[in-house]
């Protein structure tokens, strides 16, 4: 299986080689060449396989260079959750909930980013690539802490983390600054996360950066679902559910199942997208996006304009104007017309917008429906639903249930859907408090105590211990200071 860049059809590179660059030379990322199929006979089977054994199959499909390796990656990866990686919740007739936050930092990241250290240090190895990997992430909360923990301790790998200093729950700041290990730096940054993820693209893409940290012996990475082995590995999850609906006997085969997506980079999204096309008969793909709608008005209009005013809400892990990952969707549009999608993405630098033609956006309505929540709806939501079924969910998946709504009153299609939950309620402690009407605490123990009596979740150890952890990483640093951090960090590391 070869990769292409979005960008320029000339670049062609193996898996491998994908996985361990992170971005394209040019800046575009890397996708597939083509999609690889899964069989109905194979999804079928998928029933009664374990989590380990579904993500092997589906990810071998992309990295065939792994093969050998897989199994042992899937399980050592999954062996992190607690109890079964991604269960499937059903909360009435046709409304299932896919609960991706029973990894190490409670984030649907965690199902990627235990798996993504094991295909890098695999790809090193296939390529027989000495370099040490750096690995830059910029993160809107929950991609910061999982790439942390992934990748602590990785023989060979390094990571240092940008995350918008005020853009983030109390929370996940703590997560991010208690980060044990050596090989590990974590930084605030202003502005943000747009500012964070251009700052780190744009290190990516400067030669001289590239240069200067060879001399030490390193190459760069990304752990952000620009890698596409960050993405490969959500792929399965949508294949999983599907076949435990199938074990469950709420669907037939070949009955088509709908997701609905809490969305900011557009990864998650796209990768059922993939599965999609690869065969899984998925119906539509629903959108949701909370106050900052920039992929909502995309859906509707084909307009994709960033310049608007960016809001700070209650769900921040999708506080996000650009969604790096549409790109590789509007490859698909465009009908793989790279100097298109390049076109597309200069306009969106130079202008801030882009207009995709009549055909490409009716391309993308087949496939895609585009709805945001507001904040009181997210609030009223966590409520309803904990009130009527004693379910309780975090700020992100609200905003999915709530569009979900929109969608079926506007369309009434009743087609069953599987709304994707990506945090543990615990992470959004205050917000997910002050929603079901009890009192926030500015103590982050209080709160996490205070939604453990009110629920009847348990309150994860890894979350409760935080607040008396010492804080290793405090700084703040001006956005245009994000390369010379890089330098400082490796510096520091080779003396
Ligand atoms: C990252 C994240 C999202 C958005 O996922 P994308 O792949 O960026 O679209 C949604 N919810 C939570 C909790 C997240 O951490």
């Amino acid at each position: 299986m070869k990769f292409i860049s979005t960008r320029d059809s000339k670049v062609k590179v193996s898996g491998a080689e994908a996985v361990v660059k992170g971005l394209s030379d040019e800046g575009g990322l890397f996708v597939p060449e083509s999609f690889p199929t899964v069989s109905p006979e194979e999804i079928a089977a998928m029933a009664d396989m374990e989590y380990p054994r579904i993500s092997e199959f589906v990810v071998g499909k992309y990295l065939p260079e792994l093969k050998d390796k897989l199994g042992e990656y899937t399980d050592k990866a999954y062996a992190r959750f607690d109890g079964e990686p991604v269960p499937v919740v059903k909360l009435d007739e046709n409304t299932f909930v896919m609960e991706l936050w029973h990894g190490p930092t409670h984030a649907f990241k965690d199902v990627a980013l235990t798996l993504l250290p094991h295909l890098l240090v695999g790809s090193k190895s296939v390529l027989g690539a000495n370099e040490k990997t750096l690995i830059l992430v910029a993160t809107s909360g929950d991609t910061g802490k999982a790439a942390l923990e992934g990748f602590a301790g990785v023989d060979g790998t390094d990571v240092i983390v940008f995350y918008p200093s005020e853009g983030v729950s109390n929370l996940q700041k703590l997560q991010m600054m208690t980060q044990r290990g050596d090989n590990v730096f974590v930084t605030g940054i202003t502005g943000n996360f747009d500012d964070a993820q251009n700052a780190v693209k744009a290190i990516f893409t400067d030669e001289t950066a590239k240069a200067k940290i060879k001399e030490y012996g390193y190459e760069f990475s990304s752990a952000n679902s620009i890698n596409f082995g960050r993405l490969v590995p959500q792929i399965a999850y949508y294949f999983s559910t599907y076949a435990a609906m199938l074990g469950g006997g709420e669907i037939k085969y070949g009955d088509k199942v709908n997701f609905c997506v809490p969305s900011g980079n557009f990864g998650d999204i796209l990768a059922g997208y993939y599965a999609k096309r690869m065969g899984l008969p998925v119906g539509k793909l629903i959108c949701a996006s909370n106050c900052n709608n920039v992929l909502t008005d995309f859906i509707e209009t084909g307009v994709y304009d960033k310049v608007r005013e960016f809001h700070k809400t209650t769900s921040p892990s999708m506080d996000i104007l650009i969604s790096s990952n549409l790109e590789r969707l509007l490859l698909e549009l465009c009908n793989r017309d790279c100097e298109r999608v390049a076109g597309y993405m200069a306009a969106l630098k130079e202008t801030g917008k882009y207009t995709i033609s009549e055909a490409e956006l009716e391309k993308l309505q087949a496939d895609f429906y585009g709805a945001f929540a507001g904040e009181d709806e997210v609030k009223a939501t966590i409520a309803e639903c904990f009130d009527e079924s004693g379910y309780i969910m975090d700020t992100h998946t609200a905003v999915a249930m709530a569009v979900l709504e929109k969608y079926r009153e506007e369309t009434e299609d009743d087609t069953p859907c599987v709304v994707l939950s990506t945090a543990s309620p615990y992470k959004f402690v205050n917000s997910v408090l002050d929603a079901i009407g009890e009192k926030t605490e500015d103590d982050e123990l209080k709160a996490l105590k205070s939604l453990e009596k009110a629920t009847a979740l348990p309150l994860p150890e890894s979350l409760s211990c935080l607040p008396a952890m010492e804080k290793r990483f405090t700084s703040v640093i001006d956005k245009a200071d994000s390369l010379k951090t890089v330098y400082e960090y490796i510096e520091r590391k080779s003396r």
